[in-house]
């Protein structure tokens, strides 16, 4: 799949904007320089918190959390003994299949990265920082963190192309022991992370936010976006669109607006994944939602990834759900029971849904085996993976409810159109 930036393009509409990706295509650290001007983590690292509660900014890697609160954590760990050392780390794994966004931002926008990593690691006190990414954006964060003196200290990881890769505690696992699997959530990152130390894990978009709220402060970030949803955010178009895309967008933007600004004609699109994989669908009338956590609350939904996965209307939204669950299935760490028994049948009753017709079935029996297994993995995993494949399959059950009982009489709604 080619992905285009904005950064290499004039903008097309006024959802999209160009703060992270300023400094244009593969920016070296002199352009980087240039564009944003000289930056010193420490005299940013004593205001640093309160900027960043004041902005507003959210996690952009996927759960969302307060960008503050996580460093305050941090920051506030005990540190009686010397395995307090604190650490921060830049996860810029895409364990998702359709973003590129991460892999945008490191290729075109590594120093802002760089500087938002270093001004975190300032701010919590933290020695030991790292940046973990997958193969595409390596060899640009490794040639920025060359670049620059202040860089020395960065450990780079590479991250294995897996979807659980970027799962928080499969990072810190990955960075300690080569092994990208989850682990019981026994403690927060926060007091005992690698190795034990408190630990700041921050999405590489995160970090790169805050480069910029380090340098310019909350109020420059809040003069993009809406009151609730302040700033920008980088989301990857993706699906039955003209061309995948990584751009930048206005917080609480349209999803509409911005599949237009991707080259799409919403009047053509039936559904859209919002988030990413453990996302939830928005049918074609709900297009009108902002892509903010806030409008996106009464849908299940949530930006997460910040992607977008399209379906034209002649496209079986039953057939891509069921082969996304089965996709999912096949990516547990299979190490509990949710995962070793549970998602494979539910990806199973996904094939039925598919498939339509199961002899002897009663109208409604197939959905309703899915709904069962999707609340019997609900919550029960030591990772969220089995919860994002239960909200996944919950909304497609409920979205798609009348494409489901056309299957069941052996007809598809999408091949009419
Ligand atoms: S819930 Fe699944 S993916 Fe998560 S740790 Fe357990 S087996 Fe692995």
């Amino acid at each position: 799949m080619t992905i285009e930036t904005t950064a290499a393009r004039e903008p097309e509409t006024r959802v999209i904007v160009s703060r992270l990706l300023a400094a244009g295509p593969d920016a070296d650290f002199a352009r980087h320089l240039a564009r944003f001007g000289a930056f010193d983590p420490a005299a940013a690292a004593p205001r640093l918190l309160a900027e960043l509660e004041a902005s507003g900014l959210t996690g952009r890697g996927g759960a969302g959390f307060a960008a503050w609160r996580k460093c305050a954590a941090t920051a506030d760990a005990r540190d009686s003994s010397p395995r307090a050392r604190r650490v921060v780390i830049g996860n810029g794994a895409e364990g998702e299949p359709f973003s590129r966004k991460d892999e945008t931002l490191l290729r075109n926008a590594p120093h802002l990265v760089i500087d938002g990593l270093l001004a975190a690691a300032a701010a919590v006190g933290a020695s030991e920082l790292y940046l973990y990414a997958g193969e595409p954006g390596l060899s640009a964060i490794h040639g920025a963190v060359a670049e620059r003196a202040d860089g020395a200290g960065i450990r780079v990881t590479a991250a294995a192309d897996t979807f659980l890769s970027g799962q928080a505690s499969a990072v810190v696992n990955a960075i300690a022991t080569g092994r990208p699997l989850p682990r019981d959530p026994v403690g927060r990152l926060s007091e005992s992370g690698l190795r034990g130390r408190p630990t700041l894990l921050h999405n590489v978009e995160t970090l790169a936010h805050i480069g910029l709220i380090a340098r310019y402060g909350a109020d420059w970030f809040r003069a993009a976006g809406t009151a609730a949803d302040p700033g920008t955010r980088l989301v990857t178009v993706a699906g039955d669109v003209p061309r995948a895309q990584v751009l930048e967008v206005h917080g609480g933007a349209r999803i509409d607006a911005v599949l237009e600004a991707a080259g799409a004609d919403p009047s053509r699109i039936s559904a859209v994944l919002v988030g990413g994989y453990h996302g939830a669908w928005l049918t074609a009338d709900q297009l009108g939602t902002a892509l903010s956590p806030e409008a996106l609350t009464p849908y299940g939904a949530h930006p997460g990834a910040g992607i977008l996965l399209a379906l034209d209307r002649t496209r079986c939204a039953v057939q891509t759900t069921a082969e996304i669950i089965d996709y999912l299935a096949g990516q547990s760490a299979r190490q509990c029971g949710p995962c070793l028994f549970g998602l494979p049948a539910l990806a199973a009753s996904w094939r039925d849904l598919a498939a339509g017709a199961v002899p002897g079935a009663a109208p409604g029996e197939a959905p309703h085996r899915a709904w069962t297994l999707a609340d019997a993995v609900d919550g029960r995993g030591a990772c969220a993976h089995p919860d994002g494949t239960a909200r996944l399959s919950r909304s497609a059950l409920r979205v798609f409810a009348a494409d489901i009982e056309q299957h069941r009489n052996g007809r598809c709604l999408r091949a009419a159109h």
